[in-house]
């Protein structure tokens, strides 16, 4: 467990983390809360469901890492399922502001890669930027999703966002974290290769067609992944790169410890992120060249 989760943990409400530990403080736990543990919560503290997921939003925002600014944003979003996902931002010293991951896509995309096909709602410890607003305007399910911030009533995200832009306005009728995935294959492609295809099958990239997947290895040998999120308005669009080291941020693995990176992207795309991927990459003090893939 990271120092600074067990910080956190330790300055919560006697009454809440004596339930909380158990779950937090178990091997297995990967900054989720499962839709039958948040209930069982809400029974032991007494704590109605938004005031239960405010209480846990500073174990969120633990996970945040952000040497630019000092500011630590924390997010939960509840997926369709009804379990609930930890998401935080990261903040990459060498490289353009515009590669960071604010704490909304991080949540987001941490259940979708855990297989959540929407959010029913997200809880953010600061009001969401423009930036997010218009990401969250992105998905299956921008047009039922509530927002919830400390000390404030719960408002949908289409009060957070009037007269919005969004995929309609481009005639994209695909929405990000729809079930719809692609079927990519290759005959002889090693395993890190094969599950950036299998991450490149549900990524969401309907503007520039460059669907994309990336899978990082560890000295470990576990494997995290990504796909990559487009979106209507470009700019907010989250690379797949981003995508699994949030993956690896919500298991408290170090970024120093990536051994080797798989990226695959379609020939047939508008757009590629071999470059970008591997300028990022080389910000993160390993010196590993991407081994790329176009399909
Ligand atoms: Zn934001």
């Amino acid at each position: 467990m990271n120092k600074q989760l067990q910080k956190v943990l330790n300055e919560l409400p006697e009454n809440i983390a004596i339930y909380l530990k158990p779950i937090v403080e178990n091997q297995d736990f990967y900054a989720t809360i499962s839709a039958p543990q948040f209930e069982k919560l809400i029974k032991q503290t007494g704590l109605s469901d938004k005031n239960l997921r405010l209480a846990l939003l500073p174990l969120a925002a633990s996970y945040s890492i952000s040497p630019i600014s000092n500011f630590c944003v924390g997010a939960i979003a509840r997926g369709l399922s009804g379990h609930l996902y930890f998401g935080a931002n990261i903040e990459f010293p060498d490289a353009p502001l515009g590669q960071s991951v604010h704490a909304e896509q991080s949540a987001i995309s941490h259940a979708w890669m855990k297989g959540e096909q929407g959010i029913q709602d997200i809880t953010i410890n600061y009001s969401p930027c423009g930036h997010c607003r218009q990401f969250m305007n992105e998905l299956s399910t921008a047009q039922s999703l509530m927002v919830q911030l400390p000390e404030q009533d719960e408002k949908s995200l289409q009060q957070y966002l009037p007269e919005s832009f969004g995929p309609k306005d481009l005639n994209i009728n695909s929405r990000l974290m729809d079930n719809n995935p692609l079927t990519h294959t290759i005959s002889n492609g090693d395993e890190l290769l094969n599950k950036a295809i299998a991450a490149l099958n549900i990524s969401h990239a309907p503007y520039s067609g460059n669907y994309c997947g990336i899978a990082i290895m560890l000295n470990d040998k576990s494997v995290y992944c990504g796909a990559y999120a487009e979106n209507a308005a470009f700019n907010p669009s989250l690379p797949a790169l981003q995508v699994a080291l949030i993956q690896m941020q919500m298991a408290g693995k170090d970024f120093s410890t990536i051994s080797s990176v798989a990226l695959v992207e379609l020939k047939s795309g508008k757009i590629s992120h071999q470059s970008s991927t591997q300028s990022v990459l080389d910000t993160l003090g390993v010196a590993i060249t991407l081994d790329y893939l176009e399909i």
